[in-house]
């Protein structure tokens, strides 16, 4: 076999394999074999010199076209191939538009936040105005001048988170109840009458439990006026019973002790779970306390600016996990906090 045969077989051989060439990279390996630097026409062209010297113009000029014939059957195989394998990508991630969309999951307020806005829709209906005050809080107003001195016994009953780094003057600290912001509001509202609720987070330093949290929410309640007396804080939680409740609640007030308040009483509606049967929930005992309340201390109506021989008021508190707690029946105040999704989707 002459040298030009050889050339014509390796060109034919070529365009053969290029034709059964069905992906990219079998065509570039495909290429490296033919055109390549130590392809099969390179090295048969290379081969020139074997020939007599009037023959080699012939062969070399044969070889650059075998050389261009291929370069264009690769380029528009190499056309095909990428719209084939365009094709094949768009068929393999084809999306199908008639299929339903997958549903968002909606988020929704905290157990907390729902309780919160229904006890502000209620006491708004009663003429109450919500007051901020705030969660880091002065000695002062936390304790001495709600009638709870350095040496009263009182102060056992909040174990404190105090802020550190302050001089003794003006300590500070996380409120252990929302009472502080009653002397805020009447230092800033006096003389004028006051009706307002001071919902707010409070924090104490205890052991974690299913009853107890070293955080959760109270809801203080204070109405300052000239003829404020005490029938008119047992309507006014008797209608706050009926309307969170339920209409059919029954009342009983409990005489109890509170520093800031005189008389002080603690106020209990029937059940809500038994409906005053009794049941695991009341400890049987058909009743649930919802609030600590009474008539403010003429000393804290004093620290307030307010004199206690013109004016009088009333204010009572409660936990805001706790009317829940009973409500749904939930066990363990943790939950509140534990931010457990499965807990919180079922409010
Ligand atoms: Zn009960």
């Amino acid at each position: 076999m002459t040298l030009f045969d050889e050339l014509e077989h390796i060109y034919q051989d070529a365009l053969t394999r290029l034709a059964a060439v069905a992906d990219s990279s079998a065509l570039e390996a495909w290429y490296a074999d033919a055109l390549g630097r130590k392809g099969a026409v390179t090295l048969q062209t290379r081969a020139v010199g074997q020939l007599p010297k009037e023959e080699r113009p012939a062969f070399g000029q044969r070889a650059n076209e075998v050389k261009q014939a291929l370069e264009t059957a690769y380029a528009a195989r190499a056309e095909a191939i990428k719209q084939e394998e365009l094709l094949r990508d768009l068929e393999a991630g084809a999306v199908d538009v008639t299929l339903p969309g997958r549903p968002l999951a909606p988020g929704h307020l905290h157990l907390t936040t729902q309780s919160l806005r229904q006890l502000y829709s209620i006491f708004a209906l009663m003429g109450f105005e919500v007051y901020e005050a705030p969660d880091v809080e002065l000695e002062a107003y936390n304790f001495d001048l709600l009638n709870i001195p350095e040496y009263h016994p009182a102060r056992d009953m909040w174990d404190t988170f105090w802020v550190k780094g302050l001089d003794a003057e003006a300590r500070l600290l996380l409120r252990t109840h929302t009472s502080p912001g009653q002397m805020r509001v009447m230092r800033e509202r006096c003389p004028e009458p006051i009706r307002v609720i001071l919902p707010g987070k409070c924090y104490r330093y205890e052991q974690i439990t299913a009853r107890a949290e070293h955080q959760f929410y109270q809801l203080e309640g204070l109405a300052v006026g000239h003829t404020i007396t005490l029938t008119d804080l047992i309507g006014t939680a008797t209608q706050f019973a009926r309307l969170f409740y339920g209409p059919d609640r029954q009342m009983r007030v409990r005489s109890s002790y509170f520093p800031f308040t005189e008389p002080s009483i603690e106020i209990d509606t029937t059940c809500t779970l038994c409906g005053g049967k009794g049941c695991r929930i009341c400890k049987y005992t058909g009743w649930i306390e919802i609030a600590g309340a009474g008539m403010v201390h003429p000393v804290v109506l004093q620290n307030g600016g307010y004199d206690p021989a013109e004016w009088s008021g009333f204010a009572f508190g409660f936990g805001v996990e706790r009317p829940s707690l009973t409500k749904y029946g939930v066990n363990d105040i943790r939950m509140f906090y534990g931010n457990d999704l499965r807990f919180l989707r079922q409010f």
